[in-house]
């Protein structure tokens, strides 16, 4: 056998790795003498600067994924990467943004988003300009020196992102981060983060009960079942990356929504 070309070993040095890598994962919980098992052979990616869904009812073991990813839960088998490597404990070069913004009602919004990179004792001077430029980026520019309670549900929620980003991590998880906004302020929502999403180049992993929020926002769904959480189907969204609200009315959206509905008609709990 002769020396690979160095050409291939180039080509196959720079293919990118995944953002995310999600390698069949199992977690069971011990409850008394036996076992729950919350997640089963879960195998799945997000590639680099794509935006992923996870759609499942609850207790299909969403949140036990996103503890398994930030490290904060060892998985019973498999393993997830984040940029290549295994998470083996608590990982910082993840942002996460949850149903409440969990902010700190006595900082202002800018002293806020600067939370992580105070925590990370970051250089000041470079996380400030970061984080101005992020406020902008969410559309707050005008409120950097506001308290919590001066601003909407929305508006709080743009400063959870923007502070999930600051010390600029490979990847953001979103867990129902819309979840308690009313539905017109959803809408608004969700065509922000698919601007911020192109704007940051970031990766993101973002998990909705919702099916036509996870249509609307990925360019792949991964539809998850109920106990214990199985990866049901992938479902590439081939709809215009730039789609607009009206792509919702599309027989194309409907049919995504149909599909992907399909897989709990005996279960419900899905919006
Ligand atoms: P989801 O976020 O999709 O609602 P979870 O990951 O919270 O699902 O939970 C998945 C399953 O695992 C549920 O049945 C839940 O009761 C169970 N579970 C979660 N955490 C624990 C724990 N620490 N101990 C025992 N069972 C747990």
């Amino acid at each position: 056998m002769g020396a690979i070309p160095a050409r291939e070993v180039r080509a196959t040095a720079a293919a990118p790795a995944a953002a995310i890598t999600v390698d069949n994962l199992t977690k069971r919980y011990p409850v008394g003498a036996t076992s729950l098992t919350a997640l089963d052979g879960v195998s799945f990616d997000v590639r680099d600067r794509e935006l992923v869904a996870i759609v499942g009812p609850s207790g299909c073991g969403k949140s036990t994924l996103l503890k398994i990813l930030t490290g904060l839960t060892a998985p019973s088998a498999g393993e997830t990467r984040v940029g290549g490597r295994v998470t083996t404990g608590p990982r910082r070069d993840i942002g996460a943004v949850f149903q409440a913004p969990l902010l700190f009602p006595w900082r202002t919004v800018i002293e806020n988003v600067m939370l992580p990179a105070d925590v990370q004792r970051l250089d000041r001077a470079a996380s400030l300009r970061r984080a101005r430029d992020l406020i902008d980026l969410v559309g707050l520019g005008e409120f950097v020196d506001r308290y919590p309670n001066e601003l909407s549900g929305g508006m709080q929620q743009r400063v959870a992102i923007a502070r999930a980003l600051v010390h600029d991590p490979a990847i953001l998880l979103m867990d129902e981060p819309f979840g308690a906004l009313d539905a017109m302020t959803r809408e608004r929502m969700n065509l922000e983060l698919k601007r911020l999403w192109r704007e940051s180049h970031k990766s993101i992993l973002f998990i909705t009960h919702s099916i036509p929020e996870a249509v609307f926002l990925a360019s792949r769904v991964v539809v998850m079942t109920p106990r214990p959480g199985r990866v049901a189907d992938v479902v590439e969204i081939d709809l215009p990356s730039d789609r607009g609200l009206e792509a919702m009315n599309a027989p194309e959206f409907g049919a995504y929504v149909g599909r992907i509905r399909a897989h709990f008609g005996a279960v419900g709990g899905l919006d």
